[in-house]
C-alpha cells in the first residue's frame, strides 16, 4: 500500500496518542492513525522561528510514522503566518472583507514559503507516496510540487469554507490562487455549498467547465472535487464524557451552578465565532424574559488565538467590555449572568463541561464545519440530552439540522431559541438528540480519513497514469 504523506501548517510531534489527543484535538489524532494504517510521513512547519536561512527539516520517527518540521525565519513567520494566511486568507474565506487585509509582501512570502517547504518536501518523497495537503496555508503547495517534477497523486483538503465568487474576486491574485488547485488531483471541501462556490468560479470566472462527478477542468487541467465533511470520533468522545476527569468537571460544574440552568459557548476567540452578537442575544435573552434572571448562566469558554494581530487583540478587549456591561447590569449578590474563561481546556474536561450543560449556543457568523457542535452532541446523556443551538452559517449545521438552527445575525431569533432549547420537554430533547447522534455515528472522523483517503487513492492513481502517457 502506498505511504501517505501529511503535510500541514503544524505537525503535532508526539510519540504519546494520549497526549497529542489531549493536547491536539480529534484530527491530529486522525491524521497520526492515517499515518499509522499505511506508513507515513508528517511535514510542516514547527511552530519556531529561527534566524538561521540555512535550514534542513528535522527529521524524528515514532514506529511507522516519520516527523520532518522545519522552523521559519521571523520575517517569513510575518508574511506567511501572520500576514497572507491570516490577515488575507482567513478573513476573506469566513467572508469578512471588511477585515481583509492585501499586502503584495505578504503574499510574495506566502508563495517563498510554500515553495520553500515543497523544495525540502521533494527530497523525502518517494515513488509510491500518496501526498495529502491541508488547509488554507498551503494552497498553492501542490503547484510547487508539480514545478519540482513530483508525479506523485496529490489532494488538498480545505478546513475552512470556500467563499463565493463575488467575495473571492476582491483578492486581486485570485486567479493565481484558484489555479494553483488544479495542480492537485482531488480537491476536498467541507460543505456542498464550499464545493458549489469554488465551482461556481470556475465556471464564470476561469471559463471552465464541470462534468459528472465532480469532475472539473479549468487551466488546461481536469481535477477531482468532492465535499467531506469533517467529524469527530464520535464514540471515543461519548465515552471520554464518562471518564474520571469529565465526571469530576461536571460535578465540580453542577455543584457551583445550585440547580441553574447552565448555556455553554466554547469558541477560541476569532471574530468569525460571532462572540460579541451572541453575548447581545443573551442579553435580550435576559431581557425579555425577566423570570429567567438568577435561574442560568452563560459559561462562554474563549480560548485566546493569534494575539499578534490586532483584530484578534480588538475582539478580546471587547468581549471583556461586554461582559463587564451585562454582568453589571443584571448581577446579583448572589448570581453573576456570565462566566467568561479566557483559557483553554483538556478535552476531557470539555467533556464534562459540555454534559454539564442543558444548552450548547453555537453561533458563528461562518465556520467551516464547527467542531464543538459535534463535540456537544456526542457528549449528552442519551436519556437526558441537552439542546444545541446551531447557526445555519456553521457547516456542521447541515448534517445537525435537528438543532435548533438560528441566524446569528438575529438577537432576538436567538433570545427565542434560547428560551425553547431551556423549556424544551424531555421527549423532544431525546428525539432531537438521537436523531443527530445517528448522524454522527455513521459520519466519524475514521469514515471522514478513510472515505478522503479512498478518492485519493482511486483519483490520483489514474491521474498519475495519464501523466506519464
Ligand atoms: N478545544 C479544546 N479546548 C478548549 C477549546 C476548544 O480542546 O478550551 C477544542 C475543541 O474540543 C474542538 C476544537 O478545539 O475540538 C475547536 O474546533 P472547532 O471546529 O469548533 O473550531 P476551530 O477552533 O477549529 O475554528
Amino acid at each position: 500500500m502506498s505511504r501517505i504523506v501529511v503535510v500541514s501548517n503544524r505537525v503535532a510531534v508526539a510519540r504519546d496518542p494520549e497526549k497529542t489527543r489531549a493536547r491536539a484535538g480529534g484530527l491530529a489524532v486522525a491524521l497520526e492513525a492515517t499515518l499509522r494504517e499505511s506508513g507515513g510521513l508528517w511535514f510542516g512547519w514547527s511552530g519556531e522561528t529561527t534566524q538561521n536561512r540555512h535550514r534542513t527539516p528535522k527529521v524524528t520517527k515514532a514506529g511507522q510514522v516519520s516527523y520532518a518540521i522545519l522552523d521559519l525565519t521571523r520575517a517569513e513567520r510575518n508574511e506567511y503566518y501572520n500576514g497572507f494566511a491570516n490577515q488575507t486568507l482567513w478573513p476573506l474565506f469566513h467572508y469578512r472583507t471588511d477585515l481583509t487585509t492585501y499586502e503584495r509582501g505578504h503574499e510574495k512570502g506566502y508563495v517563498e514559503v510554500n515553495r520553500f517547504f515543497a523544495r525540502h518536501l521533494a527530497k523525502l518523497l518517494r515513488q509510491d507516496d500518496l501526498v495529502w495537503v491541508h488547509d488554507y496555508h498551503l494552497l498553492p503547495m501542490g503547484e510547487e510540487l508539480r514545478r519540482l517534477g513530483i508525479p506523485q497523486p496529490m489532494g488538498f483538503f480545505l478546513h475552512i469554507p470556500f467563499p463565493p465568487p463575488e467575495i473571492l474576486l476582491t483578492l486581486p491574485n485570485h486567479e493565481a490562487i484558484v489555479r494553483s488547485l488544479f495542480a492537485y488531483d482531488l480537491v476536498g471541501f467541507q460543505t456542498p455549498s464550499d464545493l458549489r462556490a469554488f465551482q461556481v468560479y470556475v465556471t464564470q470566472e476561469a471559463g471552465g467547465e464541470v462534468r459528472r462527478n465532480s469532475i472539473v477542468g479549468a487551466f488546461g487541467r481536469t481535477i477531482r472535487t468532492q465535499a467531506f465533511p469533517i467529524s469527530i470520533d464520535t464514540r471515543e468522545f461519548a465515552e471520554m464524557a464518562d471518564s474520571q476527569a469529565a465526571k469530576r468537571e461536571y460535578e465540580r460544574t453542577r455543584a457551583s451552578m445550585r440547580g441553574r440552568e447552565l448555556i455553554l459557548g466554547v469558541d477560541r476567540l476569532d471574530y468569525s465565532k460571532g462572540l460579541r452578537e451572541k453575548f447581545r442575544s443573551f442579553e435580550r435573552f435576559l431581557d425579555q424574559r425577566a423570570k429567567s434572571r438568577g435561574k442560568v448562566v452563560l459559561m462562554q469558554i474563549a480560548p485566546p488565538s493569534r494575539g499578534d494581530v490586532a483584530e484578534y487583540r480588538e475582539i478580546r478587549r471587547d468581549l471583556e467590555q461586554l461582559t463587564g456591561h451585562i454582568n453589571g447590569r443584571f448581577s446579583e449578590p448572589d448570581w453573576v449572568p456570565i462566566r467568561y474563561l479566557n483559557r483553554s481546556f483538556q478535552r476531557a474536561n470539555l467533556a464534562g463541561l459540555y454534559r454539564a450543560s442543558r444548552v450548547a449556543l453555537v453561533t458563528p457568523f461562518r465556520d467551516g464545519m464547527n467542531l464543538v457542535a459535534k463535540e456537544f452532541v456526542a457528549a449528552q446523556s442519551p436519556d437526558d440530552p441537552g439542546v444545541l443551538i446551531i447557526s445555519r452559517f456553521a457547516g456542521a449545521a447541515r448534517e445537525l439540522n435537528d438543532a435548533l438552527v438560528v441566524n446569528p445575525y438575529d438577537t432576538d431569533g436567538v433570545a427565542n431559541a434560547i428560551n425553547r432549547a431551556l423549556t424544551m420537554r424531555r421527549r423532544e430533547r431525546v428525539e432531537r438528540w438521537s436523531s443527530m447522534m445517528d448522524v454522527l455515528e455513521d459520519n466519524d472522523l475514521t469514515a471522514w480519513r478513510r472515505k478522503y483517503v479512498g478518492a485519493l487513492r482511486r483519483t490520483g492513481l489514474s491521474a498519475r497514469a495519464s501523466r506519464s502517457l
